[in-house]
């Protein structure tokens, strides 16, 4: 596949010049088929369109150096391949360094509350009790793991079809399998990464409608990867520190305005609280974030690259823009996939949804793919774009091994022992999924 773009590589027509909205230069799509204006502007429903005055201005320097960042990543990535995601080592004791000030600060507040309680208890003055233990409260709130939904958990022995593909994924990627293998009703894809104990692979089976085999094995690949080395001890690491700041942060102002119904005492005190008190800690989030970027960005591209290495890049692509598909539909069809389960008496919404894909023209699906393979560069966002992701598969063909030809749906992998197919637990997690409470 020389001539690889996104449109023409699913079979559709190729895409056509824009005139870009912001300074009116005619932009033609780039070799993908993803526009660039060399003014900033990243393609039709770009946020940038509709930003005014200063907000305007911040979004364009924001652009500016996102796209610098990705251009220098994508660069690296063509230059150096499998080494471009390797880090320096001064890089590396830096985000040490700050990521152990984040957890000495975190340490500090916490401790503060607890003093804060403990002294106004003693002096009998209560407001600081009071004011002590919200802050207490707010920060336990804000760092308590969310609940994860109902899930069913895929063991070696119940489930030999998926272990047996998550085997041939350990060993292509060269990892372990995760102790925990969830099976979740929702559209996640994802490694939980905890600073102690074992890895928890989450996989959505609403993520799974358009994808083969061998795509959910690129995923998995891409997952199982996040997990290999020592850099994960790193990522775990610098990632919770981020985490449990953002948390407090937000957590804190959550608290504070999501109790504010009508008055506006409460929220002119979230201002306040914003402006003051926490304003150091956003600083310090800010500035780490920026410094993490790097590390978070490098570690998605590695990933990748270990799922392309194992599968291909065809199978990477098809699965990538697959599970966005599949996770839009979810999101916004659920209704109408609900109602259509009634009408067949159906009890599984997962070959609900297999049926909505297969009564869609295969060009339509395939516009999808390429519509939702969008995603504008900012320095907010720790990950790389899905389109940057995209460019650097695409710039593996002929380099990297071809994907295998695909043998089956990937939803037959959750096929449990002694069953044909896989829609008792299908079935299974369609009442997870309406009855999220229950059992
Ligand atoms: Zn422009
Ligand atoms: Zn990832």
């Amino acid at each position: 596949m020389d001539q690889a773009n996104v449109a023409t590589g699913v079979g559709i027509e190729p895409r056509q010049p824009k005139r870009c909205p912001l300074c009116g230069a005619t932009v033609p799509p780039d070799p993908l088929g993803f526009y660039q204006c060399s003014c900033g502007w990243g393609g039709p429903g770009d946020p940038l369109e509709h930003g005014r005055g200063l907000s305007k201005l911040f979004a364009k320097m924001d652009r500016e150096m996102a796209d610098e960042q990705a251009r220098k990543d994508l660069q690296r990535l063509a230059m150096y391949g499998d080494s471009a995601n390797s880090l320096n080592i001064g890089y590396v004791l830096l985000l040490v360094f700050v990521a152990t000030a984040v957890y000495v600060v975190v340490g500090a507040i916490f401790v503060g509350c607890v003093w804060m309680i403990l002294a106004g208890i003693l002096d009998q003055a209560w407001p600081m009790v009071i004011v002590g233990g919200i802050f207490l409260a707010l920060i336990l709130t804000g760092i308590w793991p969310h609940r994860r939904g109902k899930s069913i958990r895929a063991t070696r022995e119940g489930f030999p079809t998926l272990m047996a593909a998550l085997d041939e994924v350990g060993q292509r990627v060269g990892t372990r399998i995760p102790k925990r293998v969830m099976l979740t009703p929702r559209t996640e894809f994802a490694i939980g990464r905890r600073l102690s104990g074992s890895d928890v692979l989450y996989i959505g089976a609403a993520t799974l409608p358009l994808l083969s085999d061998v795509g959910m094995k690129s995923i998995l690949a891409h997952e199982l990867a996040h997990a290999r080395h020592g850099d994960t001890l790193l990522h775990r690491y610098s990632g919770q520190a981020e985490y449990l700041l953002h948390e407090i942060v937000y957590g804190i102002l959550e608290g504070v305005l999501g109790q504010d119904r009508g008055g506006s005492i409460s929220s002119v005190f979230g201002v306040f609280l914003n402006w003051t008190l926490l304003l150091p800690f956003r600083l310090l989030w800010f500035v780490y974030h920026l410094l993490r970027m790097h590390e978070s960005r490098a570690n998605e591209f590695a990933a990748d690259r270990a799922a392309i290495h194992a599968f291909g890049p065809q199978a990477f692509i098809d699965a990538l823009t697959g599970v966005l598909v599949a996770q839009r539909t979810f999101y916004r069809n659920s209704r109408s996939l609900v109602a259509e389960m009634q009408r067949n008496k159906s009890g599984s919404f997962y070959a609900e949804i297999r049926r909505h894909f297969g009564a869609l023209p295969p060009h339509i699906i395939s516009q999808l793919r390429v519509d939702l393979a969008k995603g504008f560069r900012t320095l907010a966002n720790g990950h790389p774009t899905t389109p940057d992701r995209l460019r650097a598969a695409y710039a593996t063909f002929g380099a990297l091994p071809p994907s295998p030809a695909p043998t089956m749906p990937a939803y037959m992998l959750l096929t449990p022992a002694g069953a044909t197919d896989a829609e008792a637990v299908e079935i299974e997690l369609t009442k997870m999924l309406f009855n999220p409470k229950k059992k």
